[in-house]
Order: structure tokens, then sequence, then C-alpha cells
């Protein structure tokens, strides 16, 4: 017998590794079934190179647990180790690598997501002694049995071993207990070995033979060798997609297309993404992606892997290339790893850019599930945008779509204003927004659907990509304000009784929103008072609703302009009611406010002849006393005006049809408006 200490500077690290990894002591089995497959892959390969000229026999690999003893092992028929081998590999190469990456990743041992690297090492994390039984391939050697308490002494002997192989025993310890149990054991092998490229075999099949189930003497497997993602594109039907997806998801939603992912150079990779129907929510189906390294499973999170609107998509990613001992953040920067995510998202784009050409009416069909997948695409990823300009879709309130190229050449003629500048109309709430979208036809103007979770997000990426061009929602203002052209309107009424009309219909205080009345000149079949709310205000709280920041907006209270039609024969009626009940007063008021403007202007002209310090104290107080005359005037016509306008039933019923045309006349306010209704009736 040979014993010996491990070639290690710390004297004892193994206490060390158990605290560090602690969360992930489950990795442990991953690690020590990785290495019997690839000792099993090593031995297949040299028997086909001819090296190995013997039986290669039944290779599975076993795995079993004794609770008496309280050990698990992890058998293979693979390649086996020498005594020499043992030595270099498990005493020297192991335990050594192990050391260097404590050393190595000391300062950020937090931030490390333990993975790999540890490889054997990881078995101490949950034993007190590991023995390992191996006999080589090579006949002429001695089996041979190393044994190692965790401590960094370890002996090493000969042994008799009949069958080509490892056996690697684990004597867990107390606080490891719980993985001895058959279920644990089952639930690892099925997260990290469901895909292992070599058979595994834990316990035996059962079945159900009078009334209760017995084992069958067969090997229960519990992974699938050859996963979908391994084999050739050619030589797998829709069908077999489909097979997999369930393997990998056994409930939710078919998804809506795959991509099969090959890559051999500059980096390998393979892999099946799926398009999954994403309709509302994109939080819950975030990181659904398994990543694989040759087909051991390494972590079902890929955030900070790929860009962040792949992590929608579903499916699996198998790379060697990505490294995965590191933290997430060095992940990021890796260059590997920024290959392969602008890799996968140019496949991700190609292949609905392919869809799209080769089969429109298919890929109109899927739009409303893929949408929200593209759109967060185009919004976080340039690449992405450039690539899925050509293929995006708007939806119209007609359900018709098109390309943004489409419909740009669809709205050209007709949406642009007399500043040159195009004008997306759009909704956000066909039934809400109706009279407005109605509005807008009538003029022959085409309105955008955009409904969904990510389109104010659009709607501002948009705008900064589209020339001359902004988006508003049709109720944001008046349809001949929203797309101003040259043709200005002749009002009816003077400027005078337009603005008395401001103070008419300035009646509705007692609110939290904000009303304010603004006299148009617009067409006397428009209706007599619309309200609108404006794009900018709006978009900012919605903005401040949805997590942009904009805090201050969200605590403002909803502000609309209650636009007065003064071209309408209704309004125009109530101002010459008004002058038949108030002329009088108006008057009078008149005179005396021209009065007051006129000698304030002569004032005004007469100081302006002289210089600051040749005004004397008399004649600055003669104009302030001028200006709060003019003031208290002023305020008289306001409070005329405004005591008429709460006194006219028509006012307030104008107003309370805009109101309710915008489904906002609620409570109180609608009983009234229903009684009010009935009298003028
Ligand atoms: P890695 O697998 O990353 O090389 P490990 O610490 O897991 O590192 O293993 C060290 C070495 O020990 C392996 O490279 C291999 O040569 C040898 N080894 C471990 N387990 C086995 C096994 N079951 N059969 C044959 N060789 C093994």
């Amino acid at each position: 017998m040979q014993t010996g200490k491990i070639g290690v500077t710390t004297e004892n690290i193994f206490p060390i590794i158990k605290k560090f990894l602690y969360s992930d002591h489950e990795i442990f089995l991953r690690e020590i079934i990785s290495n019997a497959v690839d000792a099993t892959q090593k031995l297949k390969a040299m028997a086909s190179a001819g090296d190995f000229k013997g039986e290669l026999g039944d290779l599975t690999i076993r795995v079993s647990a004794d609770k008496k003893k309280k050990t698990i092992t992890v058998s293979d028929s693979g390649v086996g180790m020498t005594s020499e081998e043992i030595d270099r590999y498990l005493n020297q190469i192991a335990f050594s690598s192990a050391n260097d990456f404590l050393e190595k990743y000391k300062e950020q041992v937090n931030s490390i997501i333990g993975h790999f690297g540890l490889g054997f090492y990881s078995a101490f994390m949950v034993s007190d002694k590991v023995e390992v039984v191996s006999k080589s391939w090579d006949e002429t050697e001695p089996a041979v049995k190393w044994s190692c308490d965790g401590s960094p002494e370890y002996t090493i002997e000969e042994t008799t071993k009949e069958r080509r192989g490892t056996d690697v025993i684990l004597h867990l310890d107390k606080e490891s207990k719980d993985f001895l149990e058959e279920s644990k054991i089952e639930e690892l092998l099925k997260k990290y070995c469901k895909f292992l490229p070599v058979e595994i075999a834990f316990g035996q099949e059962k079945e159900w033979k009078d009334n209760k189930y017995v084992e069958t003497g067969k090997d229960k497997i519990i992974n699938n060798t050859k996963p979908a993602w391994t084999l050739k594109p050619a030589e797998l039907k829709d069908e077999d997609y489909m097979k997999f997806y369930r393997e990998l998801y056994p409930v939710g939603d078919e998804p809506l297309f795959n991509i099969h992912l090959n890559v051999d150079y500059p980096f390998k990779l393979t892999g099946i993404l799926y398009f999954p129907r994403i309709k509302s929510n994109i939080e819950i189906q975030k990181n659904k992606i398994q990543l694989y390294s040759n087909q051991v499973f390494v972590t079902d999170s890929v955030e900070g892997i790929v860009p962040e609107f792949l992590t929608l998509l579903h499916g699996v990613i198998d790379s060697p290339d990505i490294p995965l001992n590191v933290s997430r953040s060095y992940l990021q920067s890796d260059s590997n790893v920024k290959k392969i995510s602008s890799h996968i998202t140019k496949k991700v784009a190609d292949r609905l850019s392919d869809i799209f050409k080769n089969n429109r009416e298919e890929f109109e069909k899927k739009w409303d599930n893929l949408k929200l997948f593209i759109i967060y695409g185009i919004i976080t990823e340039e690449k992405f945008y450039e690539k899925a300009t050509k293929f995006a879709l708007f939806k119209n309130t007609d359900d018709k779509y098109f390309t943004f190229e489409e419909y740009e050449n669809l709205i050209k003629e007709n949406q642009t204003d007399r500043n040159k500048s195009l004008v997306y109309l759009y909704t956000n709430n066909k039934t809400d927004q109706f009279t407005y979208i109605e509005n807008a036809k009538n003029k022959g103007y085409d309105v955008l659907n955009l409904d969904g979770q990510l389109d104010v997000h659009l709607i501002n990426h948009l705008e900064t990509k589209f020339k001359d061009s902004r988006f508003v929602r049709v109720d944001s203002d008046v349809i001949d304000k929203l797309i101003p052209k040259n043709d200005e309107k002749k009002s009816k009424l003077s400027q005078d009784q337009q603005d008395d009309l401001r103070s008419v219909f300035n009646v509705r205080v007692k609110t939290k929103e904000i009303y304010s009345a603004v006299p148009e000149t617009l067409d006397e079949n428009d209706s007599p008072v619309i309200l609108t709310q404006s794009e900018f205000m709006r978009r900012m709280k919605e903005m401040s609703h949805l997590g942009g920041g904009m805090n201050f907006y969200g605590e403002l209270p909803d502000s609309f302009n209650l636009v007065v039609n003064v071209n309408h024969p209704l309004v125009i009626r109530i101002s010459e009611d008004l002058n038949e009940k108030e002329g009088k007063r108006l008057q009078d008021n008149s005179k005396e406010r021209e009065r007051l403007k006129d000698e304030i202007a002569f004032m005004e002209k007469e100081h302006g002849k002289k210089k600051a310090d040749e005004i004397s104290q008399f004649e600055k107080d003669d104009l302030e006393k001028l200006r709060k005359e003019l003031e208290t005037v002023e305020s008289a016509r306001k409070e005329i005006l405004e005591a008429y306008g709460s006194e006219n039933k028509i006012v307030k019923q104008l107003i309370d049809l805009a109101l309710l045309s915008n489904n906002m006349l609620r409570g109180e306010d609608l009983s009234t408006f229903v009684r009010r209704s009935l009298e003028l009736l």
C-alpha cells in the first residue's frame, strides 16, 4: 500500500470548498457522472480508432445507493485508470486544479455560480470519504483502489476488480444523508443527466402485476442519449421537434415554430429554440431556455448569456465554448459569449424573415402571438431591429397587416401635415376611442391598433427611427389639429365671442381631473364639444406607470381639453343666447375694458420714452392702479360668463355628451345627465 499527501498548499481545503459551494452541493452527482460519461466516450473513441481491440460490452453507467452503508456508487465501464493515472489525475491534477480555482477566485467567491471546474473534487462537498476502484482497459494493469477521507492524505493499493471501468463510492457525511433518498437521486438525475450521451441506469423498471408494482429485472434508464438537438435537421420532422418540446416542457401551449442551431466555427453551438405563444405578461415567460455543455445540464437561467429578449424563447442551447465556472458579469464580457449571442440573434431574425417571405399568410396568422417577442427585440436590440424592420407588422383598426414600409406608403400622401411631418394615427382601445377612429376614417385617414403591452415603448422607439414622423393617439386632439393642413377655416364668431366661450364652458370644477375649455374653429359637422388629452402628457404618464422613471408625471392629475367647436350651430346659439341675456352687461364691461386697455397702453408708451430712473413713483403707482382695475374688470366679466355657463343646461349637456362618448361620465354625474336629458326633451 502506498500513502501520500495530496499536492495542495492549503493544509485542508475541503472545509473551505464545502462552505463556498454550499448552495450548489447537489452538483456533485452531475460531476461524478460526467466523468463516467467521459471515460466511456474515450473508450468508444479508442475502439473506433482501433486502439482498443477488446469487447466494449454493456457500457451502461449504473447509479446505486445503499442506505445502510450510506453510500452512493457510480459505476462505469469506461477506460478505467491505472494506479499511475490515479496518482496523476486525482492526486495531482484534480486537487491542484481545485486549489488553483480557489486561489483565482478568492476575491469573488460570492459571485461564482459554482459550476464545473471542480469536477471530481466536488464529491467532498457531500462525503467524508471517497473511494475509487478502477481497472484500466489495459488488461496488463492490476485493479487499484484509492481512498481519501477528506484530509489531504490518501491511500492507494492494489485490489481485485473483474470488469474494466471505475466505481466511485461516496460515503455521504451526516449533513448530506438526504441525498440517499431514491426520490432525491431521481430528481437530480432528471435535472442534470436527462440528455447525457451514455445510458444511465438507476434502479429497475417496475410493472403492475397482481395489484402491485414489481421490479422487472430490466434497468431503468433515466436519460435520452440522443436528444433532438444532437441530430441533423434533415433527420427530423415537425412531430419530432414537437415531441422534443414536450420532453422539455410537459405542459403548456404548443410553440409556434422552432429554429435548429448548428454551428461549428468559430465556436461550437447546437440547440433548438422554440417560439412560444406570448399573449401577455412577458415576465412569467422568461428564462425557460436550458443551457447544456456537451449534453450536461448547466443551468436553466440564460440571463446574461443571450440578449434579454431571447430569454422569451424556449428550448435548449448546447455549447462547450461557454465558460461555466465564472460569474455572470464575466460571462457578459466574454468574447465567445458575445459571438454566440449575436449569432443566435441573427439566426432568430433570419428564421422569422424566411417564414415571412415564404408564407406571409401564416406569419400574419401567428403575428398576434409573436408580436411581443418581436417588439421586445426591436426596442432592446439594435441588430435585431435592423432585420426586423423587414418583417415586423403593423395592424390597423380593420385588422389588416402592413410592414413598416407598406404602411408608410399607405399614409404618406394623406397623412403628411403642413410641416411635412408624417402622422401615424393610433388607438390603444378600439372600443373606447370608437368615435375618434370614425372621425379619422371619415377624413380618409388610417388608424393603427397599438394596444399591446409594449406598444408605448415601440412608439417611442420608432419615433427616434422614422424620419420626420410622429405618432399621435386619435383622441389626443381634434382630427384637424392632429394632422394640420393648410386649409385654415373661417370662424363664424369674433375673437371676443370665442374668448367668452372659454369661460362659459369652464364649469367642471369639482373633479380631480383638470378640464380646460379650448375654443377651436372646426367644421360645423364636427361635434360641438370634444374631449382630448395631450399626447405628450399622456405618454409621460404611461411611461411612468410602466416604470420608465418619469415619476414626476405619474403623480400629476389627468388633464383634458374640452375643445369647443365655435362653428357648431349649437355653440353659435349659446353665443347668441349669451348676447341676449347678458349682452348689456358684457358691452358695458367691454367698454370699460377697452378704456382701461387704451389708457394702460398710452402710459406704457410714455414710460417707454423715459429712462427707468426718470419715471416718478407717482407715475408708477398710477400705472399699477390701472392694471389692477383692468384685472378686476376682467374677473367681473369672467364671473358673468361662468355664472351664465353654470345656469345653461345646453352647455352642461354638451360637456356631458363629450364625456359620455369617452365612457367618462359616471356615478352622480351620469344620473344628473339623465335627469337633465329628460327635462330638455
Ligand atoms: P475534469 O473531468 O474536468 O478533467 P475531474 O477533477 O473531474 O476533472 O477529473 C480529473 C481526471 O480524473 C479526469 O480528467 C479523468 O482523467 C480522471 N477521471 C475521473 N473520473 C474518472 C472515471 N470515472 N474514469 C476514468 N477516469 C476518470
